[in-house]
């Protein structure tokens, strides 16, 4: 077995007691992973409601654990994220994202998730210009997706950092938006471009539940004020469509148009014009 002989019965099991150690070693085939390169990005489509068109597409990352099978992303990054290991996985997910990207028209962006613990790190802005340098992708192609966590902490270097991407010609979207610590005063200062809509208003979004698609026509109209686009996450059905079309919503992405795919397929159906 890959892992150094570690039983795979032993691996993650539910009986181990011990969570911290099977965090670490969760971290250390985590670790192994990105050096073997295991590791792989599916892309997601944001699809413009209008046209079906695609704008855009998100890279995920997909872990396949030679005995465990696929790790989500759910669970191994926060476990990153306790180390220094999220700076490595990150890295490696921009300058891939971005060398992917290259083979796709040019009015097609790619967006890579950043994660709160990375963007914190005060090398950051620097590894993203060297990726913009190295692939020459065009900066306003790549959108780095940041959830509400990066507010928490130094406020001031946070400031700093958002000015210096922005400098870069990079495009910020804000993640999950309408979970989390909610508070309206960043939008005020942090120049972001887009708002993604967190799914769980979608999901509630019915016909007993007409507060969910207030509050998804509000989160549109605020943005529109603002100046950003917004796209709606996980779209799964014609009805949801439907009603988040209704309340204000030009860009969605999720199930009901695809799912996240390799990047080979991707390549495919744009070269096929099944996405336009
Ligand atoms: P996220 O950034 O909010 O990504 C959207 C998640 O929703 C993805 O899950 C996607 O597969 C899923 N999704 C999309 N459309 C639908 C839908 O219609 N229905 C449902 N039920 N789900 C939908 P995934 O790929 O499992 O990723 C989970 C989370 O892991 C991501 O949430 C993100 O927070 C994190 N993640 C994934 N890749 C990366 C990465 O490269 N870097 C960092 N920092 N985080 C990542
Ligand atoms: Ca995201
Ligand atoms: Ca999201
Ligand atoms: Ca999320």
């Amino acid at each position: 077995a890959k892992n150094g002989g570690r039983g795979q019965f032993r691996f993650y099991a539910a009986d181990l007691k011990d969570e911290e150690q099977e965090r670490q070693t969760m971290l250390d085939d985590l670790r192994l992973a990105l050096e073997a390169e295991q590791l792989e990005l599916y892309y997601q489509p944001v699809v413009k409601i209008e046209n079906s068109t695609v704008v855009c597409l998100e890279a995920l990352m997909r872990w396949e654990h030679p005995e465990r099978g696929f790790v989500s992303p759910a669970v191994f990054i926060p476990v990153a994220e306790d180390s220094d290991l999220i700076n490595g996985l990150g890295e490696w997910a921009l300058r891939k994202a971005c060398e992917t990207a290259l083979d796709w028209p040019k009015t097609v962006r790619v967006a890579v998730n950043v994660s709160a613990v990375q963007f914190a790190n005060p090398g950051f802005p620097a590894v993203v210009a060297n990726v913009l340098a190295q692939t020459g992708i065009e900066p306003d192609r790549l959108e780095l997706e940041l959830t509400e966590s990066v507010f928490v902490g130094d406020t001031d270097a946070a400031e700093k950092t958002f000015k210096t991407l922005k400098g870069l010609g990079v495009r910020l979207a804000l993640d999950d938006f309408g979970t989390g610590y909610s508070s309206l005063s960043y939008l005020r200062s942090a120049p972001f471009d887009k708002i993604k809509v967190d799914r769980s208003f979608v999901t509630s979004c019915t016909q007993q539940d007409k507060n969910s698609a207030k509050i998804i026509a509000a989160i549109v109209g605020l943005s529109n004020a603002l100046n950003m686009e917004t796209t709606v996450e996980g779209v799964e059905a014609f009805d949801q469509l439907d009603v988040v079309k209704q309340n204000g919503a030009r860009m969605v992405q999720g199930y009901i148009y695809a799912r996240p795919m390799p990047a080979e397929k991707v390549a495919e159906r744009l070269a096929s014009g099944d996405f336009r």
